[in-house]
């Protein structure tokens, strides 16, 4: 089992860093690209569409979950299930604000919603999110609409789920992590009162 890491403020973004480093050119899922190459190209497309600085990073960070054996036993004891998108917020949400961690743990539901509420969306989906939807729960009844339209970060999440369908792109040239690394260092001093 994996010990767990001592993170703090100072040390998060380097510890993502390095997992993007290890383990990003691992296959996402079916897709024609890698894991880093689909974050990475989330990211470059909400910079691209002038993005606040916590969308971009919720559509870098969105699978971060798909790697949360890396953040240590402490972090997967507490209660933590296997779902990728709550993990991912749950490891995260020490230094990052609800505006990114909604963006992560509500990219399976805003799926869900989107295919319930706008008949074009689901013609975008790549087969890999076709063929994972129905393990997902399917296209959300009313009253999970309802209830999910209510949430005040709605649409930064929907967002966020577009990017991340988009970002399947083989080829496509983006920013490595690095460029992406004070942004996310700005997002977690803020979070966290640190100064650096
Ligand atoms: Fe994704």
């Amino acid at each position: 089992m994996t010990q767990t890491p001592d993170l703090t403020s100072a040390t998060i973004v380097a510890f993502i860093a390095d997992i993007f480093e290890r383990r990003g050119a691992e296959s996402y899922l079916g897709e024609a690209v890698t894991m880093s190459e689909h974050m990475l190209q989330g990211a470059a497309l909400a910079e691209a569409a002038g993005a606040s600085d916590t969308m971009i990073a919720g559509a870098l960070l969105h699978d971060i979950g798909h790697y949360t054996n890396e953040f240590g036993d402490d972090y997967i004891d507490r209660g933590i299930d296997n779902l990728h998108e709550e993990a991912g917020a749950a490891v995260l949400e020490r230094f990052f604000p609800t505006e990114v961690t909604d963006c992560i743990r509500h990219h399976v539901a805003a799926k869900r919603y989107l295919c319930a509420t706008d008949p074009a969306y689901f013609a975008r989906l790549s087969q890999a999110s076709v063929d994972t939807l129905r393990l997902q729960g399917g296209p959300m009844d009313d009253s999970e609409v309802a209830a999910f339209a209510r949430h005040p970060n709605l649409d930064a999440i929907l967002q966020v789920r577009i990017w991340d369908d988009e970002g399947k792109v083989p080829g496509m040239v983006t920013p490595d992590f690095a460029h992406y690394a004070p942004l996310l260092q700005r997002i977690v001093d803020a979070h966290t009162g640190a100064s650096s």
